[in-house]
């Protein structure tokens, strides 16, 4: 696999890190170098030059005088060629035949390396300029032409050891190499130790996120990461890989609960199921047979709906599991409100119906209101009156169902949207509650983007109210323009 192969990041940063710095480095160095180089040796040329125009200057009478014969300047050659020699620097200097005059005392030994093409040249008005290996250092030579009243009489060779100067350069190049190397081992040890600080939050979190994909019963919010305190990219990603494993634990916790509250609801069932189911082996009266058969059979059927209501609720959870059409919410409530049936002394009757059109699926939002006015019928005793309300507000339906019944405490208004919470779970069961209505509620009303609340009283009574957002005016602009559905 690709990946297997790939550096560890810290490495390829650090490496990077040290490629650049020697790059540069290496240009610097190069530069650095060769305009050292460039001025120590127009410093020498410049030496050499000046040499040679000064002997020049006083060993050339003039053209018709050749240099060799009498009064034989070239015994002046030899004085002025010892006066400008100086240690380190050599003078050589021939006839216009290009036979060699003088060469200075100090050559040497073995005296200079011979250059007959440059002296030919120098003749021929040509100066030439060039190094040359000479005994214990390099050379670097001048050879120019003499020249008395625009003629050439002869050659100068004038050269200078490179020893001091090579010395120096070969210094500075062993410096540069230290410091390069110097460099490059600092940037490699700087890359990877600002890398592995910087990333030490990453590897935390791959740790983490390995423990929990091969650990069933790793507990996520357990295992949040101390954020690093500087709000760059990696503290931002520290802090929402944090707020993913608080969010975890909430689904893992509330899959647990949800489990164990399934199995709960579905033993109770079972158990007197089995209970009627050994009562029937006996030998009883037929008249105690067939209550036993009716309660097994009761609670089958409410082991049917419990399913079917978990179902539905896992079903609900994909937000495109609903179906959007206009839906005008005062038909709907109409259509529940005829089928309910209460007992004797219990009213369930439309209160104010504005016409008000949601995008919604239309089976869902009546099983959310008949949910509603079940629970209202279910929690209210005869005498009562459970209504309910379709008003529009600006940009929102506003549904309410009021009932005159028992009421519910303030401390259960947020948890009765859970699923299985029930505030008196005995008294629920008994009344055919299977603890999923409201969740059913809340579900269908966050799918369509809506929202619901409870006030209530207790012994006085209870208003569950839904807000549902209008449908856009082009929409039922549209709708109006059709026959209007049957509800
Ligand atoms: P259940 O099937 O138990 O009614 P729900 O989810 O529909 O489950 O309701 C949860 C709990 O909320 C109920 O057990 C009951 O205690 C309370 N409740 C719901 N509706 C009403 C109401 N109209 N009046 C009083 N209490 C209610």
């Amino acid at each position: 696999m690709r990946l297997d192969l790939a550096l560890p990041v810290r490495l390829r940063l650090a490496l990077w890190s040290a490629a650049l710095v020697t790059a540069t480095l290496a240009v610097a160095a190069y530069i650095s170098n060769a305009t050292m180089r460039d001025a120590l040796l127009r410093d020498v040329d410049a030496t050499l030059m000046e040499r040679a125009a000064q002997i020049e200057a006083r060993i050339v009478v003039s053209p018709d005088q050749p240099l060799s014969e009498p009064p034989m300047p070239w015994q002046m050659a030899t004085d002025a060629i010892e006066e400008y020699s100086a240690p380190g620097i050599y003078v050589q200097v021939y006839d216009a035949s290009g036979k060699l005059l003088a060469t200075s005392s100090n050559v040497p030994i073995g005296g200079l390396p011979k250059d007959e093409w440059a002296v030919e040249l120098a003749l021929l008005s040509q100066p030439d300029l060039t190094i040359l290996p000479g005994g214990r250092a390099r050379l670097r030579v001048l050879t120019r032409p003499l020249v008395a009243e625009g003629q050439t009489v002869g050659a100068i060779r004038v050269a200078a050891s490179l020893h001091l100067l090579d010395t120096f350069l070969q210094r500075f190049e062993q410096l540069l190499l230290l410091v390069g190397v110097g460099g490059v081992i600092l940037s490699l040890i700087g890359g990877w130790v600002l890398a592995s600080r910087a990333l030490a939050p990453v590897y935390a979190m791959t740790r983490i996120a390995r423990r929990i994909a091969v650990d069933d019963q790793a507990a996520p919010e357990a295992m949040v990461l101390t954020e690093p305190p500087q709000g760059d990219e990696i503290g931002l990603l520290a802090r929402t890989f944090n707020e993913m494993l608080t969010r975890l634990g909430d689904v893992f916790r509330r899959q647990r609960e949800f489990i164990a509250d399934t199995s709960h609801e579905l033993r109770t069932p079972l158990t007197v199921i089995r209970t009627s189911l050994d009562l029937l082996e006996l030998d009883l009266p037929a008249e105690d047979r067939r209550a036993s058969l009716r309660e097994a059979r009761e609670e089958v059927d409410r082991m049917s709906r419990l399913i079917a209501d978990l179902l539905f609720l896992t079903e609900a959870d994909d937000r495109d599991a609903i179906v959007h059409g206009r839906v005008d919410l005062a038909e709907v409530a109409r259509a529940v409100v005829r089928r309910a049936r209460g007992p004797e002394g219990l009213t369930i009757r439309p209160g104010l119906l504005d016409w008000a059109v949601v995008l919604g699926d239309r089976d869902r939002l009546r099983q959310l209101l008949s949910n509603l006015v079940e629970n209202a019928i279910r929690y209210t005793a005869p005498p009562g009156d459970v209504i309910v309300t379709v008003r529009r507000l600006s940009d929102r339906a506003v549904v309410s169902v009021v009932d005159t019944g028992i009421g519910i405490t303030p401390e259960h208004h947020a948890r009765i949207f859970e699923r299985f919470y029930r505030v008196d779970r005995a008294r629920a069961r008994s009344l055919g509650g299977s603890g999923l209505g409201l969740a059913i509620v809340r579900r269908i009303a966050e799918a369509h983007g809506g929202t619901v609340r409870v006030e209530s009283t207790p012994g006085r009574g209870s208003e569950f109210i839904v807000e549902l957002p209008l449908a856009p005016i082009a929409a039922i602009d549209a709708e109006s323009a059709q026959m209007p559905a049957a509800v």
